[in-house]
């Protein structure tokens, strides 16, 4: 499982920091979305300008499976394709062996 935005990919570092309304900095996918100081529960996470769009997607939508895309997803969420081509996979060089 990994967390990346699901409208731009951007992914958080584990040490970014999202300030609720109260003034609290902390990282929100630590506690699913509920701010540690006053509790309020933020459904909605916003993406980090720079780095990625900006924009407002569902808490939820941000956690994503590592081997379970589809193409549904990939029409879905465009976006993802781009994480396709430049990884070396060390899986396929087995591949070629046998
Ligand atoms: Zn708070
Ligand atoms: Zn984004």
């Amino acid at each position: 499982m990994y967390i990346a935005c699901p409208k731009c990919d951007w992914r958080p570092a584990p040490d970014h920091k999202w300030q609720c309304t109260c003034g609290h900095l902390w990282h929100t996918f630590d506690t699913h979305g509920v701010c540690p100081a006053c509790g309020k529960v933020w459904a909605e996470t916003r993406c980090t300008i720079p780095g990625g769009c900006g924009q407002w997607s569902d808490h939820e939508e941000w956690y994503h499976e590592d081997d379970d895309v589809t193409v549904a997803d990939y029409i879905e969420n465009p976006a993802l394709i781009r994480n396709v081509s430049p990884l070396p996979n060390p899986r396929s060089d087995s591949q070629e062996d046998e």
